[in-house]
């Protein structure tokens, strides 16, 4: 990841609730957030697919992709697995919506006959960027600290802000917050 990075991703966190008229600490709703950028935010039932494909994406094959977006005449679409729990739709928004934010631009896109443009095949370094800012994004480090300096559990945190457990404790690791939070209590 490129320097600086990461600091720029919790300036990005605070700005983007500072334009929504949140306060630092607040919760961030990736579907508010979505239409405070332009861009629309579909489940695979709005995309009216025939049947037996809405049933492919949904039921027979679930687990092979969680989100995608589409840009048709410069309009972003975002499509959601909605077999997924709201959790982890959340976090797959947000991720989506940081590629957007961030400028990325795909390795390669293809083209529909309806003429809609998958953005997807992104690099490495792109997605590591996105899932950094999108857990920014849900979780900033400043919340982190003050919620979890209150005594609150991952649980707890993860239950208020909307997200996994999972990416609740991955981003109090990587953050430093809990290493923060242990050297207090030593002190
Ligand atoms: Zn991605």
């Amino acid at each position: 990841m490129r320097r600086g990075f990461k600091s720029e991703a919790e300036r990005r966190a605070e700005a983007a609730r500072a334009e929504m008229g949140l306060d630092r600490l607040a919760k961030l709703d990736p579907w508010a957030y979505a239409d405070h950028l332009g861009v629309i935010v579909f489940d695979v039932n709005d995309l009216e697919l025939n049947p037996d494909h809405t049933k492919q994406l949904l039921v027979r094959d679930p687990d092979s992709w969680s989100g995608m977006t589409l840009d048709e005449d410069g309009v972003r679409l975002i499509v959601l697995n909605n077999a997924h729990s709201r959790r982890r739709q959340c976090s797959t928004l947000m991720h989506e919506l940081s590629h957007l934010v961030l400028d990325h631009v795909p390795a390669s896109v293809n083209v529909s006959p309806s003429g809609l443009t998958l953005l997807s095949d992104y690099s490495d370094e792109q997605e590591e960027e996105a899932d950094w800012l999108g857990g920014a994004l849900l979780l900033p480090q400043t919340a982190l600290i003050h919620h979890r300096g209150m005594g609150w559990s991952v649980q707890a945190l993860a239950d208020h802000f909307g997200v996994s457990v999972d990416l609740c404790t991955w981003r109090c690791r990587v953050t430093g917050v809990e290493k923060r939070l242990a050297f207090r209590a030593r002190a």
